[in-house]
Parts: structure tokens; sequence; C-alpha cells
């Protein structure tokens, strides 16, 4: 199909041409004495997107799965006791990975389309006289429904009942998108992945670990070799790492936080803020739901929007791609076919995003639900007007004087011009 494919699943996520350039070169050797001025900065920057100065930044050639595991398996034994609440596929996964791991986990069910249910984190820490609970599991942005949660929240919940559980928490999709303040927040284990907004193909698991963390390694005994932090803090102490790192997906995180640091961090929320809001005055226009349920748990980095009774949203869904060239996201286990998803994080602008709206306005057409055509659009381009920043003046070159009614022509002309 002629034409770009209109990428608005969330995650992977577009790749900026950038970055795209960064990536394409040759192989070099990974024990050269160069290596270390790639790999050094890269670490140490990562630091800043996660808002950590004291804590410590980890890359595996993995996915964010990979970054999950390595946050439980460096810092638990078999049958310690977490604390996680349930509310989408991807916080479930999470459980799912400590449960085959070993671990006994508490979980804290709650409906999808709700955020973590702080409420009930503080009682069960605050009933855990012993200290059982080991580390508390916390999904910051629930991409399977469009849910960010209150990790400040949880935070203050640990403290006001003076726990000593780790905090670690799934950023996968918020960070570098989403306001996310690791040292702040006091969370001990930050997990992510490179394909959402770092805008980087899949590939790398990152995960920051605080000093406090980084203490719990001796005592952990949980089994690990690839994902291990001693290794990979040995190696990575003299700049290197203890295997064979991929060296496009490292120049092209090199590059992707040089864009996000240029960008400004604060800048990048305030525009994923800016593109979740006019998508979500597109869903309101067309009158459908989001699977949010309350506005303070709006995701600024994807909406889930549920299809009417009757309607199969993977129809939405196959129609868009196979019609438009536009990918959306999927509804996901127990809302497969309820939903579809409109990812709006990482390398976008308004117009890129308008795209996506309108063809997803088409795909639902064809589909049956009613929807009038251009409304969500409208919806969306008015918030962005409405919201742009304002123009600095800038010298434009005049207007030209409108012209002079022309003389009526000549028979005689007009006729020799016709031969
Ligand atoms: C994408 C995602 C994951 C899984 O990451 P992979 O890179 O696919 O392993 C985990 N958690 C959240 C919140 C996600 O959005």
């Amino acid at each position: 199909m002629a034409g770009r494919n209109f990428l608005f699943v969330p995650g992977p996520t577009n790749t900026p041409d950038r970055i795209l350039r960064a990536m394409h070169r040759a192989m070099e050797d990974h024990r050269s004495s160069d290596f270390p001025a790639l790999a050094a900065p890269v670490l140490e920057d990562l630091k800043k997107i996660f808002k950590t100065s004291t804590g410590q930044a980890f890359v595996f050639p993995a996915s964010g799965t990979g970054a999950w595991e390595a946050s439980l398996t460096n810092t638990l034994s078999p049958g310690d006791k977490v604390l996680a609440s349930r509310f989408g596929m991807f916080s479930h996964l999470w459980i799912d990975m400590a449960q085959r791991l070993g671990l006994e986990v508490e979980v804290l069910d709650a409906e999808w389309g709700e955020g973590a249910p702080v409420e009930r984190y503080r009682d069960a820490l605050a009933a855990d006289k012993e200290h059982r609970i080991k580390a508390v599991l916390f999904t910051h942005n629930e991409t399977a429904t469009g849910v960010t949660s209150d990790v400040a929240g949880v935070r203050k919940a640990l403290s006001e009942a003076q726990h000593p559980a780790l905090l670690m928490v799934d950023g996968v999709s918020s960070i570098a998108s989403i306001d996310f303040r690791m040292d702040e927040w006091g969370v001990d284990l930050a997990v992510t992945g490179s394909q959402k907004g770092l805008m980087l193909p899949a590939g790398l698991g990152v995960v920051c670990a605080s000093q406090k963390a980084l203490s719990k390694y001796d005592q952990a005994k949980l089994p690990r070799c690839f994902f291990d932090f001693g290794d990979m803090r040995k190696a990575n102490a003299t700049g290197y790492f203890p295997y064979t790192p991929s060296l496009p997906m490292l120049y092209g995180l090199r590059e992707s936080l040089a864009m996000l640091l240029e960008e400004g961090l604060e800048n990048v929320f305030i525009r994923h803020h800016r593109l979740a809001e006019g998508t979500r005055q597109a869903v309101k226009a067309w009158g459908l739901e989001l699977c949010a349920r309350a506005p303070h748990w709006h995701s600024d980095t994807v909406t889930a929007i549920m299809v009417p009774p009757g309607i199969n949203g993977a129809e939405v869904i196959d129609i868009a791609y196979r019609r438009y060239n536009l990918a959306l996201g999927a509804g996901l286990a127990r809302m497969a076919g309820r939903l579809f998803r409109i990812g709006h994080l990482g390398d976008l602008n308004e117009l890129m995003l308008l795209g996506g709206i309108a063809g997803a306005e088409m795909a639902m057409r064809d589909a049956g639900i009613k929807v009038t055509l251009g409304s969500g659009v409208a919806a969306a381009q008015e918030y962005w007007r409405g919201t742009a920043a304002p123009l600095e003046k800038r010298e434009l070159p005049p207007r030209a004087p409108e012209a002079q009614p022309a003389a009526a022509p000549s028979k005689k002309a007009t006729a020799g011009a016709a031969r």
C-alpha cells in the first residue's frame, strides 16, 4: 500500500527518522577501548528520564517483560510475599510471572477500567504488622485499559504504614511520556522497554534500581543468570556489558535520549497530555465511552474506546488495517472485541493523530457504528487550536495588492488568441 502505515498501537511506536539514521551503522567491537564512550553516557542519561540521581540504570537485551523479571529475581527469594493489584492485561501478566517464579502474591483485584486501588494497598500494608510483604508491585499505566494510577499515593501508603517493602513500578507505557519521578516517589525498581516512550524498536528491557533495591541483591535467592544485576554492575562499571550488547539499539537509545532531553521532559509530558486530551474530545464527540472509568485515571499515552453492544471491536481494527493502512490497538483478554485502543505516545504530533482519528471514524462507520464522519476530527481540531501555544511575531512578506478589474478584451484579440 502506498504512503505510510499509520501506527497507532501503544507500542511499538513510531521510530523517528533521526533515530533510524543513528541506528543504521556498521557493527563495531563491543570490547574496543572506544566502546565505553558510547555506553557509559547512555546509562547516565537514562537516569534523567527516570528522574533519579541516586539510582542505577540497567539495560538488558530484552523487552519490558525481561525488565519485570530482572526486578523480581535480583531482589526477592522463593516464597517471599508480594502485594500487587490486577486491573488489566499487563498488571495480570506481572502477577502471573511473580507466581511462576515462586513468589506468593497477595492479589488485589479491581475492575478493568479502574486504577490501582491505593486505599486497599494501604489497608493491606497496615495489616501486615510482621512485614511479610517484601515488595509492592504497581502498574503505573495499564496499557490494556488506558488507565494511569497514583504512584505517589502508594508510596504514601507505604510511608504511613512505615512499611519497608520495596516499591516496584511498571512504567513501560508511562516512562518518557507521562510524569514519573523515581527519587521523589521513592520507587525502588522502575521498569520500562524500548518500544514505547523511548521511540525505539523492541529489544531493550530497562530497569532502574534504587540503592535500597541494590542492597537486597546479596540476600535475594531467586534463580537468575541472564538478568543478573551483579554481572551487569561489574561490567557496566568499566563501560562494558557482560555479554554482546545490541549496538544499533544503543546508538538508537543515545539518539532517543538526546531528543527527549532537547525537547525537555516537561514539554514531552505536556505534548502527550494535549494529544491525549484531543483524542478524548474526539471520543466524546463520537458518543462513545472510554474504558477508563473516571477522569483522574485517564491515560495520556493510550485511549481505550468501548464499542457499542453488538459490534466486534476486532472488526473495526481489521477494517482500519486492511482498508486504511491504520494500526489500532486490540482489546486484550476480557476486553477482547469490546474495545479498540489508540496509542498516542512517542514521536507524534497533532496532524499525525488526526490521521488516526479520521481513519478510526471511517473504520467504525464501515463496521456499523453510527458515528458522524468528521465529528471526532473536528472536536480534536477545536481542542488543539484552542490550546495551541501563542506564536511570537515574525516579519512576513506583505499580501499582494488586489488585482485591478481587467478591461474587457476586444473581440479581435479574443478571436486571435483562440486561433
Ligand atoms: C508493553 C507493556 C509491557 C510488556 O512489555 P514487552 O516489551 O512487550 O515485554 C509491560 N507492561 C506494560 C504496562 C506495557 O505497556
